[in-house]
């Protein structure tokens, strides 16, 4: 034995056992001196620590530190005075478990020992003081099995071929069905596999028993499956370091009629309503609960089978609300009409279960609105925000992508985004499936459920643009390999066609054969007082990304304080535009430009109102137009594609004139009445060759402008701002746009609070420029309809000179907005639409990066970066309002940073809002707790 010079103390009975002390009791251990402190009726017990297994596992010679076993035979005999039984008794006999239990829950991952102490004394012992040898024998022959199993090694295989053989032999369906000498014959034949796998007879002495079921326990810490779970779960020893063993007196719930065991939720965790829940069975074990070879009854049913004792349940879910603070979830066990809790801990509980309770705990006083706030893990909360797939459904993924917009969809398959369009007005549920979208595939969006692509990360197009309006995707399933052309797609050798079924899943990013069932999203009334609650907490404010009256709609209910980035480019895409934008770009001189403009001009403006007047009086905040303008052309691929199509018509449309001189021969003029017009229309759609030629012109001058459009890197070219001031015309339509409606909303009296938003600044001289702009047409717009306008104008600042300049900035801007999207990109010099698929996950898994920078704020980088640029922009302008609108603006983590950096507002997608406005609450509320 190793010695222990220090005398530590290893061994704890539950009354002395501190019940916050989970890494030395291990959670278990603490939570049953607990529940024995607050005078539950918890079987008696002791613990011994995680101190002890620890040092056990370091001995060199596997010992049991010094002194260990004299503590545990005094807690025995403690037990043995509480018990009035004698461990090793002929007579009275105690039997115990022996448990494991950590200080983080590790289910199913150690092992446990039950019965220990029967012999072939204490059995006959027991079966006297039972009157029921069944049970005796029932609990021996589970006792050999367990101890064999997790003491000596045996293989659990060997009892099990054994166990199955009798009740072959005798015909029993069950096990309920085999009888005393069944399982006395079970027993023994179990007596004999030990003394053959293990090369030693079943040990008979209780403490022997006792002394290598610790041992085992301890060892258990170290076997492969509980380091597995460790690692996977990333439990590092700061969190759980050793196992505690537990020993408790046994209590049988299978000792007649009067017994039961069961399990109880203190309120229903499916709903979170506030009513036991649970199951039991009369006269069985824990384990026969567990298992399911008896099925269970709801446990209201107790309040009749056994009333007084369903009255104890109710008084033991009371104290454990009242002590716990928590819905708890419960073990019992009666023996013989006593109640005995054997353990508790906190319930997991779906979110809307953890909503509710959460709003009625603080109703009744139980918890306060901190609280109730703090217990809900914010990310938790998409679960009530989208679809999802239903839980017990039985189904397999045929792909997995990036979880890229979260909720469920199902849909037949569409490949572009036109036919998405035409079938979805005829009402199909559809699934768009591209290899990546582009802009112009917007009104595909609009008509599909969900967005599934096989190439691009969570902040490619499709992620950004179905997160944004809410709909699911799935992206980067580089599994499916799309052809757009023949409208199929192969996984491995399964062929997707158009029109098939599918489900995708972008919560978890996997993708379905057929429709799979679903739970339809929850935004309960107690989900809206709990958020009304964050928001009184909060410091920051949640705008959303929106960019249609739709999107701002959803963003209300969704309880957006304002519009934090409207991307106009989504308007321009929209059908029925997309032409006059063309227009635009193909224009060859301003005049022609300035027509084209002068037509979008009234539709943007009415956008522009109708944005105003959803979110009145909030704040909109428009962002001029940012893409290259190439994004809206089709590629060059594609209409050299197109071109070569045209010219095979051309072909034969001079072929068809040929043919339709020839066809008079089956037709002579004047043959039959009906047959001449028919003819003739034939022969014109064939024969016209001006058609063709117009449109084969119309392909090249588009194809010759996408080629002088090209360029070799679009993200960082002709883009943003620097578009707005080669082409000022553009901007120009847009400024005045968003002027006149505000001035048009301020003339009905609706309360308008307009930003204009300039991306990819990186010069103080190209806000100048545009402020420039602005306040001309301001002037006209102000005089034309004789009054004020207030609005705010502002700069992104999403590239990095722009964060080294803030001071300049700060002098024409009123307000900062982070892009975090580009930004990051910027930082890192990582391609966004690349990174997240190809080495972003290998980075992710070697630790290399412990986040992906484009979902998680990269605080140690670009933290710093925004740090500055906040300083040095309000050294210039004190009051400057600083915000983020990069998809770092709904995620929890990133939005505890923004609220310490003293950001004045987050902006992201709309179903992320409530998500957003619980993390900026938390941000306040764990503030004092957090190390900067
Ligand atoms: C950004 O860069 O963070 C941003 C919001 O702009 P976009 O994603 O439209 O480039
Ligand atoms: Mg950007």
């Amino acid at each position: 034995m190793t010695k222990n010079p220090r005398k530590t103390k290893y061994v704890f009975s539950f009354q002395e056992g501190e019940g916050k002390n989970k890494q030395l009791l291990g959670g278990k251990g603490a939570n049953l001196c607990e529940m024995t402190q607050i005078g539950l009726n918890v079987p008696p017990g002791f613990v011994i620590s995680t101190e002890a297994c620890l040092t056990y596992l370091d001995s060199a010679d596997q010992a049991l530190p010094a002194g260990l076993m004299d503590d545990v035979k005094k807690h025995m005999h403690a037990l043995e005075a509480a018990t009035g039984k004698g461990f090793g008794d002929g007579d009275n006999p105690l039997l115990v478990s022996v448990r494991s239990g950590s200080a983080i829950s590790m289910p199913g991952m150690m092992d446990t020992i039950l019965n220990l102490g029967l012999n072939a004394t204490t059995l006959a012992g027991e079966i006297k003081e039972t009157g029921d040898p069944r049970f005796g024998y029932d609990a021996y022959r589970r006792f050999i099995q367990l101890f064999g199993k997790i003491a000596l090694g045996v293989e659990d295989e060997l009892f099990d071929e054994q166990f199955n053989a009798i009740k072959e032999k005798v015909g029993a369906k069950e096990d309920i069905a085999l009888s005393a000498d069944d399982l006395q014959e079970i027993s023994d034949s179990f007596l004999k596999v030990v003394q053959q796998e293990a090369g030693r007879p079943f040990p008979d002495d209780p403490y022997e028993q006792l002394e290598v079921a610790i041992k085992a326990v301890f060892n258990s810490w170290k076997g492969k499956r509980a380091i597995d779970y460790r690692r996977e779960f990333h439990i590092t020893p700061a969190m759980a370091n050793g196992t505690a063993v537990n020993v408790v007196a046994m209590v049988f719930g299978n000792r007649g009629n009067d017994s039961a065991t069961g399990v109880g939720f203190t309120r229903n965790p499916a709903d979170g309503e506030n009513s036991l829940y649970g199951e039991y069975l009369l006269n069985a074990q824990g384990e026969d609960v567990v298992s399911g070879v008896r099925t269970p009854k709801p446990i209201q049913q107790m309040e009749k089978e056994m009333p007084d004792l369903y009255r104890q349940l109710e008084e033991l879910r009371d104290k454990l609300e009242d002590h716990y603070k928590e819905v708890q979830d419960f073990e019992f066990t009666i023996e013989k009409g006593v109640l005995y809790c054997l353990q508790t801990r906190n319930g997991k509980m779906n979110a809307t279960a953890m909503v509710r309770t959460s709003v009625e705990m603080e109703q009744e006083s139980l918890i306060d609105k901190r609280q109730a706030l703090l217990r809900i893990d914010p990310d938790h909360l998409v679960q009530m925000l989208y679809p999802r797939l239903d839980p017990t459904a039985r189904a397999e993924s045929i792909a997995q992508g990036l979880a890229a917009s979260p909720g469920a969809a199902s849909g037949h398959i569409v490949f572009d985004a036109d036919r998405a369009e035409q079938l979805g007005r005829q009402g199909q549920r559809i699934i768009l499936v591209r290899e990546e979208t582009k802009p112009e595939d917007i009104h595909g969006f609009f008509a599909s459920q969900g967005i599934l692509t096989s190439r691009g990360g969570k902040t490619s197009h499709a992620a950004v643009v179905a997160r944004g309006m809410g709909k699911p995707c799935v992206a980067g399933a580089e599994g499916i390999h799309v052809n757009v052309q023949l409208r199929e797609a192969f996984v491995g050798e399964t062929a997707l066609k158009e029109g098939d079924l599918i489900t995708i899943d972008g919560t978890s990013g996997k993708v379905y054969l057929g429709e799979v069932p679903m739970v339809e999203a929850d935004f309960s009334s107690e989900l809206e007082t709990l958020l009304e609650w964050a928001d009184d907490t909060a410091r920051l404010k949640v705008m959303a990304n929106a960019d249609t009256e739709e999107d701002a709609n959803r963003a209300l209910k969704y309880g957006a304080m304002g519009i934090g980035l409207c991307r106009t480019e989504r308007m321009f895409n929209a059908t029925g535009r997309l032409p006059i934008v063309l227009e635009m770009i193909m224009a060859d001189d301003k005049a022609q430009r300035q027509r084209a403009l002068d037509q979008l001009l009234p539709i943007q403006r009415s956008d522009f109102k109708a944005l105003f007047k959803v979110m009145s009086p909030r704040t909109v905040t428009i962002r001029l137009l940012d893409p290259p303008i190439h994004e809206f052309l089709p590629s060059e691929q594609h209409l050299q594609e197109q071109l070569e199509d045209l010219h095979h018509l051309h072909q034969t449309t001079r072929g068809m004139g040929a043919l339709s001189e020839m066809s008079k021969l089956l037709y002579p003029e004047g043959k039959t009445e009906s047959e001449i017009p028919k003819r003739r229309q034939a022969d014109k759609v064939f024969t016209d060759s001006r058609l063709v030629n117009e449109a084969i012109k119309k392909n090249e001058a588009m194809l010759k402008k996408v080629r002088i459009l090209h360029e070799i890197n679009p993200m960082l070219g002709h883009r943003g701002v620097r578009l707005g001031i080669t082409f000022p015309e553009i901007y120009s339509m847009q400024i005045r746009a968003i002027l006149e409606a505000a001035a048009e909303c301020v003339k009905e009296g609706i309360d308008v609070h307009p930003e204009i938003m300039v991306p990819q600044v990186c010069t103080a001289q190209e806000i100048r420029r545009v402020r420039g702009y602005v306040d001309t047409i301001k002037a006209e717009v102000e005089k034309e309809h004789d009054l004020k306008l207030d609005f705010k104008f502002g700069s992104m600042i999403e590239v990095v000179r722009a964060c080294m300049r803030a001071d300049q900035l700060a002098e024409v801007a009123d307000f900062f907005s982070f892009g975090t999207n580009d930004l990051t990109q910027a930082v890192f010099s990582f391609s966004r639409e690349d990174a997240e698929n190809k080495f972003l996950p290998m980075y992710n898994e070697t630790g290399i990066l412990q986040d992906n920078p484009f979902e998680v704020l990269d605080i140690k980088g670009l933290g710093k970066l925004m740090g500055l640029a906040i300083e040095w922009g309000r050294g210039t302008r004190k009051d400057l309002t600083v915000g983020i609108c990069g998809e770092h603006g709904g995620h929890p983590k990133s939005i505890h940073f923004c609220h310490r950096l003293g950001l004045d507002y987050v902006s992201c997608s709309a179903p992320r809002v409530p998500i957003a406005r619980l993390a900026a609450a938390h941000a306040v509320l764990l503030e004092a707790n957090e190390i900067l």
